[in-house]
């Protein structure tokens, strides 16, 4: 299930990206245009296109801006998958990240407790409240 939404992220990203550098690139065209125009004695055209370059170029600005947010928040919202770790024995459990190679009914090191060795009993993804209101 997580495999799915991180290229997506990126793509939307990338998309973003391409958007934001051809207003930008417009911006500039715009902003020159406005000079030329400025230089032939045009002021009401120069005027348009400076008004023109800065809007685009502030939209670029805020889109940017967004994007960065939008990107920094998923990445702290993204769900932590957790691996439960229990002792067959003394019935010890313990909750910790996963990490590489986990499985469940893997054997682990031996119990804290009763030294008898312990199991990955669940693994899980931990879903918080707040993704559920997020809009994307
Ligand atoms: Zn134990």
């Amino acid at each position: 299930m997580s495999e799915n939404s991180s290229p997506a992220t990126t793509k939307i990203s990338t998309y973003l990206m391409m958007i934001v550098l051809i207003v930008l690139a417009l911006s500039i065209v715009a902003l020159m245009l406005s000079v030329n125009a400025f230089i032939i004695g045009n002021e009401i055209v120069a005027g348009y296109l400076l008004i023109i370059g800065f809007i685009a170029m502030a939209i670029a600005g805020y889109v940017l801006l967004q994007s960065r947010k939008r990107v920094a928040s998923m990445r702290i919202e993204a769900p932590k998958v957790m691996t439960t770790v229990e002792c067959r024995k003394c019935g010890f459990k313990s909750v910790r990240d996963f990490q590489r190679g986990d499985f469940i009914f893997k054997e682990l090191e031996a119990c804290q407790k009763c030294e008898d060795k312990m199991m990955i009993t669940a693994i899980y993804k931990e879903v918080k409240e707040k993704e559920k209101t997020y809009p994307f």
